[in-house]
């Protein structure tokens, strides 16, 4: 039988089946035959940020779903090249073999510059080759043209409080609650065989993908999709009672490392909400509370992002593009390479460098090291983070970052600098997290750990490379010069 009424869905950081809008969608309008496809785009992969290791983790995601999708009846096809040539070479083989072109493709909204472009023009190429698109809200609870100041559409929050604010009215709404029920799909009713019965189909590359990237990962993989993030929901839901107060404590594990699934799209924020019972805001607890105010400012940073996309490049807070960074090369490979002889700052980049990962209080505390003690640039530090973390993620990471060397969209007073010494007495008082990260002062004690003393310095661990006190007066003097009052 000929098949000529069917959907594409165009995958992409939507990497599952349940609780994907625009799939569920086009297999409604398509009574379940719908195929999937997903593009590699050598774009991203040459990208200068771009991470081998966080790549291998989506490599094993986009595994996990095409074995979901197949064990749904379902189908999912990986080409090598970007989505215009891929869309093109694949609407060619089908018009030569004279089957028929989709009827829809489908996808869910990127929030970020590059990908809104690219969507842009996929949308206008789609509308000239006659077929339709169908488009729905991606990973966000609400999305940034949803949240605006009184009546002017155009009018952004730039502060957290009043968008949290607004963020929790809309979310009482029905509109919104709506959004974290359950999308199931109906049966997949097709398979990319379907379509191409007996003749060879176009290369998969996926698994020459997985094998090729593999020699180069250099951290250790964590489990991935949808399956891998429905245990972590199942793992944290003991842990939320007491996030308010295990959160900020390195050594703890106490908060959720959903960040890794948000990433892709294996689990997005509606569901977690979902599945962890937080849709009646009036009855979180204190845990429950901080926890959701966690993923608001996840939705911040998209929101500030999507409105204000100069921000992937430049300081938010316009006078401080000017700030004269002394980026000392030498500086930024200690820094990275966790050298810099302040233990809680070199535990935090041995923990990025040997696991993928590093802990949120811990990124703060470096990235304010990196720039207000080292005086550094921000986006230096953006990109090494991007470099190495299995979650990085523009919106967030771009944001943290901005955060921490108050040049964003409400950010860290330029002020208020960290002090690597009071920091780690604070959120690491016994020196567990510097200990599991450096063995070379396994020997100190809780007293001395944070600072060691001369005498107690191990010859294989450096001497603090400047003097915090000196370094952030230098820090004030830099803002201050560009009217930081
Ligand atoms: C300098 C810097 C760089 C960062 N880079 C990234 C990045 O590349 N990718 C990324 O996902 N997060 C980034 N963050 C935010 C935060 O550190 C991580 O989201 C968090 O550590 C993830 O761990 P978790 O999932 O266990 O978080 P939890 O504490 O369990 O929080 C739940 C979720 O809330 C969101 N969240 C938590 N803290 C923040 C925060 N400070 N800002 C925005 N969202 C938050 C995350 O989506 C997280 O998964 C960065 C923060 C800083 C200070």
């Amino acid at each position: 039988m000929k098949i000529s009424d069917y959907g594409l869905h165009w995958f992409r950081r939507d990497l599952k089946v349940t609780d994907n809008p625009a799939l569920t969608a086009n297999l409604n309008k398509h009574q379940g035959r719908v195929l999937g496809l997903f593009c590699f785009d050598h774009v991203f992969l040459a990208r200068k940020d771009f991470s081998v290791n966080r790549f291998q983790f989506f490599l094993h995601t986009l595994k996990e779903l095409k074995a979901e999708l197949n064990r749904e009846g379902g189908d999912l096809l990986v080409l090598d090249s970007g989505p215009l040539f891929a869309y093109e070479q694949l609407f060619s083989s089908l018009k030569q073999k004279t089957i028929s072109l989709p009827k829809t493709v489908s996808w869910n909204r990127d929030y970020e510059p590059f990908a809104i472009d690219r969507d842009r023009k996929m949308l206008h190429w789609f509308q000239q080759q006659g077929i339709a698109s169908l488009v729905e809200r991606d990973h966000l609870i609400i999305e940034p043209q949803e949240i605006y100041k009184g009546e002017d559409p155009s009018s952004t929050y730039q502060v957290f409080t009043p968008f949290k604010k607004k963020w929790l009215e809309k979310f009482e709404t029905d509109e919104i609650q709506s959004r974290l029920k359950i999308t199931r799909s109906i049966p997949f009713q097709m398979t990319w065989r379907d379509l191409f019965p007996g003749q060879a189909q176009l290369t998969d590359v996926l698994e020459a993908y997985i094998k090729n990237n593999q020699q180069r990962v250099t951290v250790p993989i964590p489990l991935a999709g949808t399956y891998a993030g429905i245990k972590a929901i199942e793992l944290f839901k003991s842990k939320v009672k007491n996030y308010g107060k295990q959160r900020d404590i390195p050594s703890a594990a106490g908060t959720s490392r959903f960040s890794l699934f948000f990433k892709n799209g294996s689990l997005t924020t509606s569901q977690v909400i979902r599945e962890m019972g937080l849709q009646n805001k009036s009855c979180w607890t204190e845990g429950q509370e901080k926890f959701v105010s966690e993923i608001i400012w996840r939705e911040f940073y998209y929101y500030i992002l999507a409105r204000h996309p100069r921000v992937e490049k430049e300081a938010f807070v316009e006078k401080y593009k000017e700030i004269k960074w002394k980026n000392n090369e030498e500086w930024f490979v200690a820094w990275k390479e966790g050298k810099t002889g302040f233990p809680i700052v070199d535990a935090g980049m041995r923990e990025l460098n040997q696991t993928g990962w590093m802990h949120n209080r811990v990124r703060m505390i470096v990235a304010s090291f990196l720039t207000k003690d080292l005086h550094i640039d921000w986006r230096w530090g953006e990109q090494y983070f991007m470099e190495k973390l299995l979650d990085g993620d523009l919106a967030p990471n771009n944001g943290g970052w901005q955060w921490a060397a108050s040049t964003g969209s409400d950010p860290q007073p330029y002020f208020r600098v960290f002090n690597p010494y009071l920091q780690s007495q604070k959120f690491d008082p016994e020196g567990a997290y510097i200990k599991t990260y450096i063995p070379e002062l396994r020997h100190c004690n809780a007293k001395t750990i944070h600072e060691p003393p001369c005498d107690l310095m191990n010859r294989d661990y450096p001497a603090p490379m400047v003097d915090h006190s000196i370094q952030r007066q230098e820090a004030l003097a830099l803002y201050k010069f560009l009217g930081g009052d």
